[in-house]
């Protein structure tokens, strides 16, 4: 059967920028592991006819209806007061559970505020979900049909008791619907560019449904399919997957959710190739992106952030003539810069970067955003140059990511 989920979150901290609402983002992965699809999320401050509205409105579209936060001891946690009075049910003190809250107090030296007695409040016919690492335990409530499970909000509260508590009842009543998914990594590409190439095919399907994402210099494509069983789900995603990867060709870097990073470095390591930089606007982030990856060291050698001319000189061997007549930001400074790393290092390819990531030091010639990357190894050097829109941050960061994309397409693909 398939079942489909609300989730409300409740705290009027999360209505602030000081705190984010993560718990519905990692409760909806949790569901969407075992096929239940979320169909609305609700964040509501503490305030008793907000909640009552969510709650009334989330019982009109769900079966399984999770809320998280609320259940304190103050005057402010409103949320057994709230799911007690829309469902119709009383609210009566559970001397069981309130045994346990001052129990729990006692075994760290302290008697029990009588402010904690409120959270031993039980709607009449809910069971109680015991919270191994907080006072506030959580509630379970089946009402006409529908399920509700109310959890505390600190997450270290709310997620093993979910885990131990509420995933195997929900396997169970989700049973013979299972999910795969597929992530699909594209980029030197536009986000528009992919969707005209890959759309007609997509929209084919219902199942899997497709998600587009643009992250700053990559697009990822979202597969998820539902199956009676994990092998037919699996078939449905491969089959869109397989479609769609060979119309996006060469732009396609993975279709196993890996980074670029990850995808490069394995590359590299299969054919014993190994790799230096020499980054002048990127000032080291090629060199940081790639060991981020466990294990680098098998390929890369390192990294010369070459920012004054004088280091391009003295470090890399570029000539002070050619840096005289063609200027830092050139293709020829590039290419020096990728054979003279290549030299200092001996690695099999020297990659460089050179450009003016603003938001000063453009001129007419060669406006902010003129990125040149040069590509050396045993047999050739060659640069490109690129154009590159956004502020300084996002400047160095599509070159960072155009750098490592030239170096898959020349090396790895
Ligand atoms: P307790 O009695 O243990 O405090 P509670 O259910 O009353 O539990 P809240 O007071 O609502 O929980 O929230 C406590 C803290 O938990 C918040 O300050 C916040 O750090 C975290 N928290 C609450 N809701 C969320 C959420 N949706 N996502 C992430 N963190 C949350």
């Amino acid at each position: 059967m398939k079942v489909t989920a609300d989730i409300i979150a409740i705290g009027s901290e999360l209505l602030t920028p000081h705190r984010t609402d993560t718990n519905s983002l990692w409760l909806t992965d949790r569901l969407n592991s075992i096929g239940i699809e979320v169909m609305q999320k609700t964040v509501v401050g503490d305030d008793e006819l907000r909640l009552d509205h969510a709650i009334r409105d989330s019982l009109a579209r769900s079966e399984l209806i999770i809320s998280t936060g609320g259940l304190g001891p103050t005057e402010d946690d409103i949320t057994r007061k709230i799911f007690a009075r829309v469902l119709g049910r009383q609210l009566k003190l559970d001397y069981e559970v309130l045994e346990g809250i001052r129990e729990r107090f006692a075994s760290r030296g302290y008697q029990m505020p009588p402010n904690n007695e409120r959270q031993a409040l039980v709607p009449a016919g809910a069971s109680v979900l015991p919270n191994p690492n907080g006072t506030a335990p959580g509630l379970m409530i089946r009402h006409e049909g529908k399920l509700l499970v109310i959890l505390p909000g600190p997450p270290r509260e709310m997620r093993p008791m979910f885990d131990s508590q509420i995933m195997p009842e929900l396997e169970t009543a989700s049973r013979g619907v299972r999910i795969a998914r597929r992530v699909l990594k594209v980029t030197g590409l536009g986000e528009s560019a992919l969707d005209e190439i890959i759309a007609p095919i997509y929209r084919e399907y219902s199942n899997p449904s497709t998600t587009i994402l643009f992250t700053n210099s990559e697009i990822e494509v979202h597969l998820t399919a539902s199956g009676e069983s994990l092998a037919r789900a699996e078939s449905l995603v491969s089959e869109l997957s397989d479609k769609l990867a060979e119309k996006a060709g060469a732009y396609l870097y993975s279709t196993t959710g890996e980074s670029i990073e990850e995808v490069i470095g394995r590359g590299l390591a299969m054919k014993r190739y190994t790799l230096a930089t020499a980054e002048s606007c990127t000032g080291g982030l090629i060199a940081q992106r790639i060991t981020e990856v466990p294990g680098a060291s098998e390929y890369f050698l390192g990294s010369v952030v070459s920012y004054a001319e004088s280091v391009k000189v003295g470090l890399l061997g570029v000539s002070k003539e050619l840096l005289e007549r063609r200027g830092a930001v050139s293709g020829e400074v590039a290419e020096a810069m990728a054979r003279g790393v290549k030299q200092v290092t001996g690695a099999t390819i020297g990659v460089s970067v050179t450009g003016v990531a603003g938001p000063g030091g453009g001129t007419v010639s060669i406006p902010v955003g003129t990125v040149y990357i040069g590509l050396s190894d045993d047999v050739i050097t060659s640069n490109r140059r690129l154009t590159l829109f956004g502020d300084r941050q996002l400047i160095r960061w599509r070159a960072s990511q155009a750098a490592l994309d030239m170096i898959r397409r020349r090396y790895l693909a």
